[in-house]
């Protein structure tokens, strides 16, 4: 017996890998977290198998199911939105499983910060600009690290990520505006990848009320940085004609 811990992707069904379909369609048990999991990807689940939705489960419950299935020696689909191990509460079932001696796998899934930025069709990374992507959340009930609060991550000027932050659009906003600027681009892309998506492209300035217009209220991901808008970041090396690296050499540069 043993648990996949499956990630199902942003929201598109066929965003879901070829290994998590393959699992979902052969475990007799399937135990979702709830409506960001999508219908098609759970009608792959076998006739006779036990479709179960944890969304209104307690750890306790979660637990008491797969160590049910378990003692019948039925393996389980444990699908979690996007990628299972961002802002995914794996960990503590992990941890269960270590102490109950059940053992598990995990298979990766697309997350919805990739599935925003090809939305917008913006990479995340540009030379020179910003090579480095935080993914974070604003501080709601969950308390943030000391050392993470939104304004301290904000002097680095990195891309940032955010999750489960859109209901405190306005707190955000307030952390970044001293390192971003207030002209700082931001797109919020809400259900990334679903056919109900809606992306409220602005600055820093005017994305609360632009949100506001668009009518999201849940389920989106916040990008924050100058990549997002930026048209005359360097080119990087990788493809540069006067550049070596392992699969190809430097063309030899000819001065007239
Ligand atoms: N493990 C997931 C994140 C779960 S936390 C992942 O890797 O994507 C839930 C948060 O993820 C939501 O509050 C929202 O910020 C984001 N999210 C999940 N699916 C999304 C989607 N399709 N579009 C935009 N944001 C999404």
């Amino acid at each position: 017996m043993r648990v996949y811990i499956i990630g199902a992707g942003p929201g598109d069904p066929k965003l879901l890998t070829l290994r998590g379909a393959e699992l979902i369609a052969s475990c007799p048990v399937v135990l979702y977290t709830g409506s960001l999991v999508p219908r098609e990807v759970l009608v792959m689940a076998r006739a006779d198998a036990r479709v179960i939705d944890s969304s209104s489960m307690t750890l306790d419950e979660i637990m008491e199911t797969i160590a049910t299935a378990s003692d019948r020696g039925e393996d389980v689909a444990r699908v979690h939105t996007g990628d299972p191990l961002i802002f995914g509460s794996t960990a503590e079932q992990m941890r269960r499983m270590d102490a109950l001696g059940i053992a598990y796998e995990i298979v990766p899934g697309v997350s919805s910060f990739s599935a925003a930025a090809a939305a917008i069709g913006r990479e995340l990374t540009l030379p020179e600009l910003s090579q480095t992507v935080i993914l974070t959340r604003a501080e709601g009930r969950t308390p943030m690290p000391v050392r993470e609060q939104l304004s301290d991550l904000a002097r680095h000027g990195a891309t940032m990520c955010l999750f489960l932050s859109i209901t405190l659009l306005k707190d955000v906003v307030d952390a970044l505006v001293p390192s971003y600027g207030a002209d700082c681009p931001v797109c919020v892309v809400h259900k990334a990848s679903c056919p109900d998506q809606v992306i409220a492209t602005g600055t820093l300035a005017d994305i609360a009320s632009r949100v506001k217009s668009a009518g999201i209220k849940t389920q989106a991901m916040i990008l924050v940085g100058r990549v997002l808008t930026s048209t005359d970041f360097a080119e990087s090396r990788l493809y540069a004609a006067d550049f070596s690296h392992r699969h190809r050499k430097a063309k030899r540069m000819v001065s007239r």
